[in-house]
């Protein structure tokens, strides 16, 4: 809020400047050396690491939105562990200093040209481009959910404006079916559809509700979670606790109006059940940016295509990528962002000086599988869906100290080292856990 505060309005040209950074609408130099696409996890991280690299005045980040969110927190605050208002700060004050804010939405990206053109029309050239713009969420692509999420009783934690849904649902629960849902697409951080499961499970034995319950996780995936390490641990989470999982079960339809949700069943096309529910918490379908789409930096699926090592674009070598936009095939998680930004930073240092780049991303991603108020799977994985852990112990074990981790470090890891660009993933201590050895 102080960075906030300290913000003024230049009224000759609309311009604001602040003492940390400059932003504008339709800025007077419309060319950069650095161009961030996206001021989420990646591009904030990314443009404090170009600053350090090329100074505030060659960087620029085009991102529409005034409020900066830590997403990864959003499953606590829909179990009424968190606030809502703890995961956000101003966009103005996790910008760099100095690096200059585009506040537009960035609607074409051109890279034969080597520009991108902003939703008030202004163009602007760059000479590199770090793309990171995310994914995008299609609640509309399930009958009645826009609509139904109007109605109590049905929440979801992947976006700002239905969190908070679900902590109401989840208090307001009085008996019958609690319905938790995984859509049959990519989706950001795959273990959050079924940690808020195991909140609510966890919420609903602390009330005494329990008993009245029937707690269900219908998943269009074949398995509980990718990494059968984790995965096992999980299932006997699930049979201790007498949850209900459901393979293979992909929500199509709620009738908020009956408090239904119809799922098809995979394995059956076309065969579909439903399911009365007295709380629902949908994960959304998801898929690629629609501007990412839309370009020339697209693969054939949508995703923007860079090299899985060097997250160099694989036909525009001046354009890289980082996050959940890209094509890398790792689960998409910020634990994923802070280890790519590291890499990225070498691969972009390299290609300014002519070389070649030398670091490999291993498709390092991290999940916290919450299960409960106090306890916590840490899941660490690379590209070959093997485990690598940070520390010297068993992480699929459920652990309070690694809820600490979930609820306490890691928020602050995210705010002050990840945001600066200074905290790349837990590799070196990794390292240092194993004696060098992992
Ligand atoms: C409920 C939930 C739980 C999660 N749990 C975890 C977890 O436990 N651990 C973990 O590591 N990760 C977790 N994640 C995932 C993590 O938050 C994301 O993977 C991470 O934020 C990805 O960073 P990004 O920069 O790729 O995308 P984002 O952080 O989503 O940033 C994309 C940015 O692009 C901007 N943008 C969009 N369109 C445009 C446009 N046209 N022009 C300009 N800018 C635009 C957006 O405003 C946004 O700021 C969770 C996410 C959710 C929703």
């Amino acid at each position: 809020m102080a960075a906030l505060r300290r913000l003024r309005k230049c009224p000759s040209t609309g311009i604001v400047i602040s003492h940390l950074h400059t932003s504008s609408r339709a800025s007077a130099k419309q060319h950069y050396k650095m161009l961030v696409l996206g001021g989420g996890s990646g591009g904030i991280t990314m443009s404090a690491r170009m600053k350090r690299m090329m100074g505030a005045e060659n960087v620029a980040v085009v991102e529409p939105s005034e409020m900066h969110y830590y997403q990864p927190i959003w499953t606590l605050v829909g179990a009424g562990a968190k606030s809502v208002a703890s995961s956000g700060r101003p966009t103005a004050s996790v910008m760099p200093p100095g690096v200059k804010w585009v506040k537009s939405k960035v609607q074409e990206i051109n890279p034969d040209t080597n520009t991108v053109r902003t939703d008030d029309g202004t163009e602007i050239s760059y000479e590199y481009l770090v793309v990171a713009l995310g994914l995008q969420l299609h609640y509309d692509k399930i009958k009645g959910l826009p609509e139904g999420l109007e109605h109590p009783k049905i929440g979801s934690n992947y976006s700002i404006q239905t969190v908070e849904k679900t902590w109401k649902a989840l208090q307001n629960f009085k008996e019958g079916n609690a319905v938790f849902s995984f859509p049959n697409t990519p989706v950001k951080c795959a273990g959050a559809p079924q940690k808020i499961m195991y909140l609510s499970d966890a919420f609903l034995r602390k009330t005494g509700k329990r008993a009245k319950a029937n707690v269900i996780y219908n998943t269009s995936l074949p398995v509980l979670f990718g990494i059968k390490k984790y995965a096992d641990s999980l299932w006997e989470v699930v049979k201790r606790r007498d949850l209900q999982v459901n393979l293979r079960h992909n929500l199509i339809e709620v009738r908020a109006d009956k408090q239904e949700a119809v799922f098809e069943n995979l394995d059956k096309p076309g065969e579909t059940k439903v399911f009365e529910y007295e709380m629902l918490h949908v994960t959304p379908p998801m898929g690629p940016h629609s501007v990412v789409k839309g370009s020339p930096l697209a693969d054939e699926a949508g995703w923007l295509d860079v090299n899985k090592d060097t997250l160099q674009h694989n036909k525009y070598p001046n354009v890289f990528g980082i996050g959940d936009c890209t094509n890398l095939p790792t689960a998409k998680t910020a634990a994923a962002v802070a280890a790519q930004s590291a890499i990225l930073n070498r691969t972009i240092s390299k290609i300014l000086k002519n070389e070649k780049p030398d670091k490999k991303y291993d498709g390092y991603t991290s999940c916290p599988l919450v299960t409960s108020y106090n306890t916590v799977i840490l899941a660490e994985f690379d590209y070959n869906g093997q485990p690598l852990e940070t520390f010297p112990i068993n992480q699929a074990k459920e652990r309070r100290s690694m809820y600490h981790m979930k609820a306490d470090v890691m928020p602050h890891l995210y705010w002050h080292g990840l945001l600066r660009g200074l905290w790349g993933g837990p590799g070196p201590y990794r390292k240092l856990f194993h004696l060098g050895m992992k």
